[in-house]
């Protein structure tokens, strides 16, 4: 057998790269978890969880501190360092960093997806208004007016909480229909601070200091108008974080990874789990899921080798 730093790299902590490495662990791999900003992933940035089993609520960042506690606690060791690219082959994989490569058996892809943007010139704004981090940036539009963007469980459950700080949500959605799981559909829609732009799209931003007016078009009339608002918030679907990928494996049109129903992806030993997958549903319990059959698939693959 080729020999290797690692039995198992694992890329991204988020819950489906932390999950992994608690498999891992468990199964006392040589695991390396690799994450380039804080473990934890896209639920650093939830406010409240309520559909993981066991936790009837919890914050999004102590559920995240939760599962680095445990994994360290069963011997993971987590590296903050970014993936810049892979060399994979079907005995060794590469892992090449700012600073050195390392090689690896198995590899299990778990970096995740990011908010995607508008592209209406939202960019210039950022930080001046503009954010998709509500758990950040909400305190600062106490009492003020924002709009928020998009219809799916991220924007309606983001909103709701926008309405603990500001006085007026508009939530401006493409269709008249939301696509959020229907219990945040009756709470957005219960909340007097919440009002519903249904059949619209931002077409614009603008203002002086920061965002002042929000310009938005109804697609059914395409009558124009200007909501005035201190911010605007966009939850309109999101974005796998592939960059380092460079086609190593194969995804579908949108970048998302494929994988088979062990988590295999086009390349033996290369496996992916959670958001970056292509998978027809996104929760944290669908990514603890996929991580736990990726780890132990790494770990059958290492034993075949
Ligand atoms: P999503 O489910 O893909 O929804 C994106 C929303 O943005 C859709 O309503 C879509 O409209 C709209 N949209 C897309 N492009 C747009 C554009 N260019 N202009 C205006 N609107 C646009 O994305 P998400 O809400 O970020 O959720 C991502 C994944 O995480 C999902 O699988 C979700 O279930 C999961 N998630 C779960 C929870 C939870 O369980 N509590 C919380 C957050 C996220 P259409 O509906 O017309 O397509």
């Amino acid at each position: 057998m080729v020999k290797t730093d690692y039995d198992l790299v694992i890329i991204g902590a988020g819950p489906a790269g932390l999950t992994a490495g608690i498999y891992a662990a468990r199964a006392r791999m040589k695991v390396l978890l690799l994450e380039k900003a804080f473990p934890g992933g896209q639920i650093l940035v939830t406010d409240w969880i309520e559909n993981y089993p066991g936790f009837e609520g919890i914050s999004g960042f102590d559920l995240a501190e939760k599962m680095k506690a445990q994994a360290e606690k069963l011997g993971l060791k987590i590296e903050t360092t970014e993936v810049h690219s892979l060399n994979l082959s079907t005995d060794l994989k590469e892992v090449v960093l700012k600073d050195r490569r390392i090689t690896t058996k198995s590899l299990i892809i778990a970096s995740g997806a990011s908010p995607r943007s508008l592209g209406v010139g939202e960019d210039k704004f950022i930080g001046k208004g503009v954010s998709s981090c509500a758990t950040c940036d909400a305190a600062f539009f106490k009492e003020k007016t924002v709009v928020a963007v998009g219809g799916g469980d991220t924007a309606v459950q983001e909103a709701i909480f926008l309405t603990k700080f500001a006085n007026k949500v508009y939530l401006v959605h493409r269709r008249d229909e939301l696509r959020a799981a229907k219990i945040l559909q009756e709470r957005a829609f219960k909340n007097d601070k919440i009002e519903m732009v249904w059949d619209s799209v931002v077409t614009g931003l603008s203002g002086f200091f920061g965002v002042e007016n929000v310009s938005i078009k109804n697609v059914k009339t395409n009558e124009e108008k200007t909501i005035k608002a201190d911010g605007c918030f966009i939850w309109v679907g999101i974005l796998p974080n592939t960059s380092f990928l460079n086609e190593a494996v194969e995804t579908d049109k949108f970048g998302f990874i494929l994988a088979d129903a062990k988590m295999q992806t086009s390349v033996p030993g290369v496996y992916a789990a959670g958001d970056v997958r292509d998978t027809p549903l996104r929760q944290i319990s669908t990514a603890v899921g996929d991580a736990a059959i990726a780890a132990i698939s790494a770990e059958h693959f290492i034993e075949n080798l």
